[in-house]
């Protein structure tokens, strides 16, 4: 394993410094963190070891384990000395794609970075074809009159699968009469994945764009299908001096049920599990409304799954590595699928597009296919309303 000496072992020490996680002088090697990792569920994942070197300013140049880390948060809230571990990781990430290049042992996720740079979604997609999920469906361009702007984000707006979230949720919200709009070629990938996969500049180029859409478009509330944008909007974009009110769809369709908006008229009867996504529960504290809505549904009885609320098991998508490979035999996902059927349930709900992405491949690879349906809330809220 190569390192590098001296002078970049400051630079590391700087650079986790300069991203707030200095805490990590405080790490006296008790392992918490380990036992906690999803990772070592399927593999070794030495956590410790990588908060030891960053100490010492030493980043294992050649190793692909710092890519590993998928931002869950576990850890950090298990660890007795408040070492900022997700900081670290991605600080050690930015200073292996200087420049915004990302080695060329992680080809997917160099492509992906390239098309997100280039044209502002993951695939390399038309922008011009970002709305084209909204053909059919009454969705209007966001104007000045709009109350509400509809932020999808990729996924929902150019994977077949994830469509049927963003059809769903404009189905939902036009049944309930919200004014509404989207900004459809104007929109930008948020940048999460960007920004934990160390590239900076890239992050705060996507954030500006889009933020400069927003003010010149009149937006004040943003509605989101995506924990992740949540949590970029809600917590990192404000780094800019803006302040949006970010709101995550689970949270606005419990609103819309409690304030009498949206009826529900017919039975759901289903055995439901729920899968609180990371970047909603962990990172943000959103427990109670995903699973509110469901249990508003008549007819639909909700079984806790094992792993819950802060304890959730990470789908494994997040901190970029919904762009890179993981092992067939090394995905998260799997294991929860496993344990959803174990509850009896015959649904797995969940509120995120990278969960549901995760979950629909899992069954497929733990040949589940026929065992258990992912969905995700809206999709069954759209059924019963
Ligand atoms: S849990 Fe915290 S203190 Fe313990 S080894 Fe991990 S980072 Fe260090
Ligand atoms: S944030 Fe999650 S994936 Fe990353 S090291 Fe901690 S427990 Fe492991």
């Amino acid at each position: 394993m190569e390192t590098l000496p001296l002078e970049p072992f400051k630079m590391v020490i700087d650079g986790i410094n300069e991203s707030g996680g200095e805490a990590f002088k405080f790490c006296y090697q008790c392992g918490k963190c380990e036992t906690v990792c999803p990772w070592n569920n399927v593999r070794y994942f030495p956590v410790r070891k990588y908060i030891n070197q960053a100490k010492y300013g030493v980043v294992p140049f050649e190793s692909e384990d710092v890519w590993l880390c998928a931002t869950c948060g576990r850890c950090p809230q298990y660890c007795p000395r408040g070492v900022e571990i997700i900081e670290v990781m991605r600080s050690v990430r930015r200073l292996l794609v200087p420049d915004g290049v990302v080695p060329a042992s992680l080809p997917s996720l160099r492509s992906t970075m390239t098309n997100i740079a280039s044209v502002g979604n993951p695939w390399g997609q038309d922008p011009n074809e970002r709305m084209n999920w909204a053909k059919d469906l009454e969705v209007k361009e966001f104007d000045e009159t709009t109350e509400i702007l509809y932020f999808p984000c990729c996924y929902p707006s150019y994977d077949p699968r994830l469509k049927k979230v963003s059809q769903a949720t404009a189905n939902i919200l036009n049944k309930a009469g919200v004014n509404f709009g989207v900004l459809g070629s104007k929109e930008m990938c948020c940048g999460e994945s960007v920004r934990k996969t160390g590239n900076e500049a890239l992050f705060k180029r996507l954030a500006k764009e889009n933020i400069k859409t927003w003010i010149d478009s009149g937006v004040k509330k943003i509605l989101v299908s995506s924990p992740h944008c949540f949590h970029t909007f809600k917590n990192e974009y404000p780094e800019f001096s803006v302040n949006f009110e970010v709101i995550h769809i689970s949270q606005f369709l419990f609103e819309l049920i409690n304030e009498g908006r949206l009826t529900i008229k017919k039975e759901y009867a289903r055995k439901v599990t729920y899968h609180d996504p990371c970047y909603l529960g962990r990172h943000n504290g959103v427990y109670d409304e995903p699973r509110g809505v469901l249990q508003k549904i008549p007819g639909l009885e909700l079984i806790e799954i094992t792993d819950n609320h802060k304890d959730s098991l990470c789908c494994g998508m997040g901190g970029g590595r919904v762009w890179m490979e993981t092992e067939k035999n090394e995905r998260f996902a799997n294991i929860r699928i496993e344990q959803a059927i174990a509850t009896g349930a015959q649904v797995l709900a969940t509120a995120c597009p990278y969960c549901v992405f995760a979950l629909e491949d899992s069954k497929l690879v733990t040949n589940h296919a026929d065992d258990i349906e992912i969905k995700d809330i809206t999709e069954i809220l759209q059924e019963v309303i």
